[in-house]
């Protein structure tokens, strides 16, 4: 029972099965009772007009009991009975010989007799069939003077029923093997588009998540499902590339400044040099090796973030004293590159959070406006609550950024064009940094940027401690 198919079949066929079987207990109900109702109104029939003859002084001839019972029954070839009785139940001398056989006078029928009150039975007859008796009072001045017993063999309504019973018999299981198999070419039919989409979803591995699974073309919800699974191979295929790239990058940005330290330390040795080229080449690889530390410091950082595992040491941080702290520290970059660094930070906004992971956040951020401002330009940093957030901006009069640029500066490694060109560029992780630790306190970046005007960075922490999203 493993397949759709056949759990669907049986469903359908056990309640066809039930229907089935209602509505043929209910036809069989039906008829039976129709069927003794035709019965019993015939043999009313029949002794109405018998107990009308009965008044009159002369005894009924066969022929008048027959032609009464043919008026009733039409022609019946079955047995029929006709008694006629006086008011203390003996058998009338004047009633016609019995047809076949006699039947008894059952006490309660006398009874009711007695009280004007004809009464219908059911009694073994003189053959195997039962029969049905009507016992009727014949009344003269509210007083009883006979008793009229008309009868009729059971056999024909019996062999009706059963005849039923038999056609359903035999109808019943053609009709539930011709729509068990109805039904299961239907579902095969119905699920055959399942089998094809599960095909062409097993043909798709991690290096064909370009390909696509068709759908029926009907818009049904098989459709609905193949273009749900396509949107997902989508999503699939722009996680999987982006991690691919991800690494591409990785490897690349860390190949470039290796490269650089190798060959610096094989022209070192290439001859002998004085104790201060030494010295100089031990620096240069020093600051070679500090730019491959802090890269994988960064994406050690982002792996964490991305796999949920970034530890937080969350205390209370005060973030315009921290906002001063990157304010003074990168003044004199600032300086150095004639750019006016100005800050508005006029009071405490304490945030729960890890202290050095905020600073970097900030650092990046102001870091980067520096960085992509012309001489001459501005920088603003400030401070600020609202609504129960601490709000952290960052604004310059630097290039700016194409609006089609705004969500892809977050990602690892993105640089966009820049409308400075030679302006020293990082290795592309700064932003990426900065918005997963904004993420891991609950917070965002927003930014909001006018190309050739300058860009604004809107950091969002919320105040009250919550877990880290
Ligand atoms: P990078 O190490 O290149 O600075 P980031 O992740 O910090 O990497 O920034 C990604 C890119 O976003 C930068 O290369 C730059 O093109 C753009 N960018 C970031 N900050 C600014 C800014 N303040 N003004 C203009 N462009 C910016």
């Amino acid at each position: 029972m493993k397949s759709i198919r056949a759990r669907l079949t049986l469903w359908y066929t056990s309640l066809l099965t039930v229907t089935l079987v209602l509505l043929g207990g209910t036809a069989y109900a039906l008829l039976s009772y129709s069927l003794s109702h035709e019965v019993d109104a015939a043999l009313n029939g029949v002794a109405r007009s018998l107990t009308e003859r009965a008044h009159g002084p002369s005894a009924f001839v066969p022929a008048e009991v027959d032609e009464a019972f043919r008026r009733f029954f039409g022609f019946s070839p079955w047995n029929r009975y006709f008694q006629l009785f006086d008011p203390l139940g003996h058998r009338d001398p004047r009633q016609p010989a019995p047809h076949s056989g006699r039947l008894p006078l059952s006490g309660e029928a006398l009874n009711n007799a007695a009280n004007g009150i004809s009464t219908y039975e059911t009694v073994p007859g003189s053959e195997e069939h039962p029969v049905r008796v009507l016992t009727m009072p014949v009344m003269e001045g509210g007083r009883m003077v006979n008793l009229v017993q008309v009868g009729m063999s059971l056999k024909s309504v019996l062999e009706t029923r059963t005849r039923f019973l038999l056609i359903m018999a035999v109808l019943f299981p053609v009709g539930l093997v011709l729509a068990a198999t109805g039904g299961l070419l239907l579902a095969r039919r119905a699920l055959r588009p399942v089998d094809r989409m599960a095909e062409a979803a097993r043909r798709i591995s991690a290096e064909h998540l370009a390909e696509r699974i068709g759908g029926t073309g009907a818009g049904d919800e098989l459709d609905r499902l193949a273009s749900t699974l396509n949107e997902m191979l989508g999503r699939l295929d722009t996680a999987f590339t982006q991690v691919r790239r991800f690494s591409a990058d990785a490897s690349h940005e860390l190949q470039t400044p290796l490269t650089i330290l190798k060959g610096e330390l094989e022209v070192a040795l290439r001859s002998p040099r004085t104790p201060e080229e030494y010295q100089a080449v031990l620096k240069s690889a020093l600051e070679e090796i500090d730019r491959i530390a802090h890269l994988v410091e960064g994406l050690l950082l982002l792996a964490r973030a991305e796999a949920g595992v970034l530890r937080m040491d969350r205390r209370p941080v005060d973030l315009e004293q921290l906002a001063e702290e990157v304010y003074w520290r990168l003044k004199v970059l600032a300086d150095s590159r004639s750019i006016r660094f100005d800050s508005e930070l006029a009071e405490p906004v304490v945030v729960p959070g890890d202290r050095e992971r905020l600073w970097r956040l900030l650092f990046n951020l102001v870091d980067n406006a520096i960085k992509y401002t012309r001489p001459g330009g501005v920088v603003r940093l400030s401070v600020r609550s609202a609504d129960g957030t601490a709000v952290v901006d960052v604004s310059d009069s630097g290039p700016g950024i194409a609006a089609e640029d705004l969500e892809k500066i977050f990602l690892p490694f993105q640089r966009v064009p820049m409308t400075a060109p030679g302006t020293e560029r990082g290795a592309g992780l700064g932003l990426s940094i900065a918005r997963s630790i904004a993420t891991a306190h609950g917070g965002r970046i927003q930014v909001r940027s006018f190309p050739g005007k300058g860009s604004t960075f809107s950091v969002y922490i919320p105040m009250s401690p919550e877990a880290p999203s």
